[in-house]
Parts: structure tokens; sequence; C-alpha cells
């Protein structure tokens, strides 16, 4: 069976044609299916002690393409846990508040709290992604940025903060099979907007930017995953596999209770 190296090594310079998005291993859409319902249970429970213990928190990025299926993983993923102890943050076009500050600033402001587990529908990684492509700094600007993020992921590491970040990797072509599915049924017309279309033109550039970040930024405490997403099922399995490892390692537990609660009666 071919191999796949989901997390490059770290400080090698990567080529995402070296990583076929429609790789599965030897899983099949069922199998994968049922360990991905198994793993949600899981990653319930952590997340429950991972809230009581309120020491630590995880901070998952996502970073795609148009149509890579951010949206769709994270709500295979996350959709069976316990909303309050999960924040999403969805990363738009900055407005000019936060345009006037570093790019980091609206960032920093939405990481996660001890006890939660953050979730980055884009991050800061689209300020070397569409700011490089479309030059919308000038390059000497962009290109400390690497650096930047560096620094800042450590910070956040050394603060108690795991981090995970997802690129799901899809092909051109399955691109364009989902860009024409939004088009053609009526109830995914409003996922799909004229404006990725000039996105998609850019494809080459985009792939070089997104292989500079990911070489760039792929360290120890906050490791780059390319993930096959060509299949949605087998991107999922990958996602809460690797989130659901990280978390039984970070192992939470559970604070000790109040002593004497074996006295305790419960008023009538
Ligand atoms: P969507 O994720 O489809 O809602 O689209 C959000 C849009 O915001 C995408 O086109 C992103 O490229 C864009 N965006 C996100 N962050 C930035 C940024 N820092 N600078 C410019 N555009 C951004
Ligand atoms: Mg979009």
């Amino acid at each position: 069976m071919a191999k796949y190296k989901l997390v490059p090594t770290p400080g090698s310079k990567v080529s995402l044609k070296k990583y076929d998005p429609e790789f599965v291993g030897s899983y099949d859409k069922e199998s994968a299916r049922a360990e991905v319902d198994d793993l949600r249970g899981k990653l319930s429970e952590l997340q429950e002690r991972l809230y009581a213990e309120g020491k630590q928190s995880l901070l998952v990025v996502f970073q795609a393409m148009d149509t890579g299926g951010k949206d769709g993983a994270i709500e295979k993923v996350f959709g069976g846990i316990n909303p309050a102890g999960v924040q999403v943050t969805s990363f738009k076009v900055p407005s000019a508040l936060e345009l006037a500050h570093d790019f980091l600033w609206r960032i920093h402001q939405h990481t996660p709290s001890k006890g939660y587990i953050g979730v980055f529908n884009r991050s800061h990684y689209e300020d070397v992604l569409v700011v490089r492509v479309n030059k919308l700094v000038p390059d000497s600007v962009w290109q400390k940025r690497y650096e930047h993020i560096n620094h800042f992921e450590h910070l956040l590491a050394d603060n108690g903060t795991r981090i995970l970040k997802f690129y799901l990797h899809i092909s051109k072509d399955e691109q364009k099979k989902r860009m024409l599915d939004r088009l053609r049924q009526p109830d995914k017309n409003w996922k799909f907007s004229k404006g990725d279309l000039p996105v998609r033109e850019r494809w080459d550039d985009y792939m070089s930017a997104y292989e500079d970040a990911i070489s760039n930024c792929n360290t120890s405490y906050a490791p780059w995953h390319i993930v096959p997403a060509n299949n949605k099922w087998y991107r999922d399995l990958m996602v809460a596999k690797t989130i659901v490892k990280t978390l039984e390692d970070m192992n939470p537990t559970y604070p000790s209770p109040e002593e004497g609660l074996d006295e305790v009666v419960i008023p009538d």
C-alpha cells in the first residue's frame, strides 16, 4: 500500500504535488464513517475533561481552497460535542478597524481560554495566502509574517495551548466538481460565490503560497497536517483521529473533589 505522511518533517520544503488528495489508505467509506462516530464519542469525553481541568486549551486551525471542506469537517468532527466548550471563529475579509492593527490583533482575541477548544475556519494564514497572491501588501511585509506567526504560535504553546493545523488538500478537478454541485443544487447555491472563480484561476499561485506557509510554519509546537480531502469521509477521519490522539496525549484530568464530600447531606 502506498504511504502517506500526514505531517511533513519540520524544516523540510513541502511540495504539494507529492501529496495525493485521493489517498484513503486501506479505508472504505463505511468503515471510516463508523470510526468517526466512535471518535466523536471519545472527543466528547475528552472535551469534558479538558473543561473540568481548566488548565490547558486546544486550538485547531483549518485552511483550504474554496470547497475544500472546512465547514464540513468542523460540522462532522465537532458536531456531537458540548457547544459550551468549543468556540468556532470564521475569519473573513478584515474590517477597517482590524486593518488598522497588526495582522495578529484580531486573531489573538479568539484564541481559546484554558479549558476550551478553539476552532479557526481560516486564520492568520490568510495573511500569507490571499494577501500574498492578491498583492494586498508589499512582499517585504508578508515575507516577515512567517516569523511573526511562529513566535505567536510559540507564545500560545508556552501558555498551555496545543495547536493543530490542518490543510485540507483537494485537487483542482475536485474543486470544479464541488463548484458545479453548488451551482446546480438550489440548496447549495448560497455557498457559491462568483468571487471564488478568480481565486480558482490563481490555483498555482495559491499552491506555492500554501507550500511556503506550510514549510515555514511547520513546527514541533504547531504542526501542519496535509489532509487528503478529495474524499470527505477520509478527511473527517484523519482530522478526528489527530484531534483525539492529541487530546489523549494532553491527558486532561478531573480536578480532585472538595474535601468531605462523603459527609455532605442535601437538605430537604
Ligand atoms: P468564506 O470563508 O467563504 O466566508 O470567505 C471569506 C473570505 O475572506 C475569503 O475570500 C478569504 O480569502 C477572505 N479573507 C479572510 N482573511 C483575510 C485576510 N486577512 N485578508 C484578506 N482576505 C481575507
Ligand atoms: Mg467561500
